[in-house]
């Protein structure tokens, strides 16, 4: 039962930025903001100095100078963040039975059953009174009966805060908030509600189930469910994915150069989206080719952290023309994406313009709605179908619609192409069918 449960939410303070005040102390108290710096440029974190001015993560940078033009911007470092993210996984790992880790700095630790021998809170506080000593970085947490609930208390008690709210708390707690603080409510979602009325938690929990489904489907009712202090999903133990790959065996060998590149093309594509879902970034990208006598060659190499395919296309193509120096027929292609480590606003640190990010979140909006192969390179297209008398055979969209349901039918909730992943984790290498 949900009320039995002790989970906490640990998730550290403007995390970026706090790395690089660890750095630099002398930017301590002054609006720092990690990324945007370039013209066109996006935010990625800020300190709480600058977000008094309304700048938050994911906004353009150009936007972010405006609101708050005495900013320092930094330009950050992935490995810096990786690193201290290991190091507080490594903490926490040592002290717990069981915890997730929910992104690049937040951890859920399942603490149920544990306080007939301590005190969870107690507990908690101890391992937060930990990591500041070990990391010298801010950290909160909140301890209450599901991920929901506990993550919604660390972000009220934010930044360098710590509560517990028991089960008889619950709803009281909950009920005054803004309906924005429930994780999973977008703007678009809030807009809907805001139209009906609802603001505040309380008015949200109180809605009729049916009608909750009618206006927001599923997810209206998800969000029903949080709003009532609900939330039965586990936490899932930590693994950490070592490597995301694909790899294509030709049914017939061929040496044809323009459709090697066209499929690098699109499976870089797929697992670019593939890790951008996962919230993942890669640092190694691998190709592999096999020629018709199996003789295999592989080459890899190094790149700043990034869940972009533009450029890792242009690597992939390079790496490719390093490879394939044999007049001979291929039988095998592949690729991998290896160094991987999670971060989501962050997709290229580096190279990320404002248009560049917007397109990417619009394409893979629709990829996640219609199925990966919706939005494709256009190198990647293959001609138009032809019939026996040379005419172009028309697209059908009902017949197109009916193969697309039968395929959500399957997959249930996300549709993805069929290729073949193998995935390395910690535990070792498992194959599994995407799909
Ligand atoms: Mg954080």
């Amino acid at each position: 039962m949900d009320k039995e449960r002790q989970i906490i939410h640990m998730d550290q303070d403007a995390f970026f930025v706090s790395v690089e005040l660890r750095k630099n102390p002398n930017l301590i108290g002054k609006p720092i903001i990690v990324g945007g710096s370039s013209d066109r440029g996006v935010v990625t974190s800020c300190s709480y100095e600058a977000r008094k001015f309304g700048v938050h993560a994911a906004m353009p940078g150009r936007m972010a100078k405006q609101l708050c033009p005495q900013a320092i911007f930094v330009r950050g470092n992935m490995d810096d963040y990786s690193k201290a993210s290991h190091e507080i996984t490594e903490i926490i790992s040592q002290r717990v039975p069981l915890f997730e880790k929910a992104s690049i700095d937040e951890h859920f630790i399942d603490m149920t059953g544990m306080d007939r021998f301590f005190g969870c809170m107690k507990f908690a506080s101890e391992l937060r009174q930990t990591i500041l000593k070990e990391m010298h970085l801010p950290i909160s947490f909140g301890l209450s009966i599901n991920k929901t609930v506990s993550k919604i208390v660390t972000n009220e008690c934010k930044p360098n805060g710590e509560r517990e709210i028991p089960y008889p708390e619950v709803r009281p707690f909950l009920n005054p908030l803004s309906v924005q603080k429930i994780p999973g409510i977008g703007d678009s979602t809030y807009r809907k509600l805001s139209e009906m009325g609802v603001r505040k938690i309380k008015t949200l929990a109180e809605i009729p189930q049916e009608l909750m489904f009618k206006i927001l489907g599923q997810h209206g009712l998800s969000l029903l469910q949080k709003a009532n202090g609900i939330d039965l999903s586990p936490v899932v133990p930590y693994r950490e994915r070592k490597s995301i790959g694909t790899q294509t065996t030709f049914e017939n060998d061929s040496m044809d150069i323009n459709k090697m590149r066209a499929i690098l093309t699109g499976m870089v594509t797929n697992l670019t989206f593939d890790l951008r879902s996962q919230q993942k970034l890669t640092a190694c990208i691998t190709v592999t080719i096999r020629y018709s006598n199996f003789e295999t060659v592989t080459q890899q190499t190094r790149i700043p952290y990034t869940a972009l395919d533009s450029f890792l296309i242009d690597k992939a193509h390079d790496l490719f023309n390093k490879l394939y120096t044999k007049r001979m027929l291929l039988r095998l292609i592949g690729v991998k994406l290896s160094h991987l480590v999670s971060g989501f606003e962050q997709i290229g640190l580096y190279h990320t313009s404002e248009e560049e990010y917007s397109l990417y979140q619009a394409m893979d909006k629709v990829r996640n709605h219609y199925g990966v192969e919706s939005v494709v390179k256009a190198c990647i297209v293959k001609p138009p179908q032809k019939d026996e008398n040379n005419k172009v055979i028309k697209y059908n969209p009902r017949k197109k619609k009916v193969k697309a349901e039968g395929e959500n039918e399957e997959d249930g909730a996300r549709k993805k192409s069929r290729i073949r992943t193998f995935i390395n984790s910690d535990i070792g290498s498992t194959t599994k069918l995407d799909g």
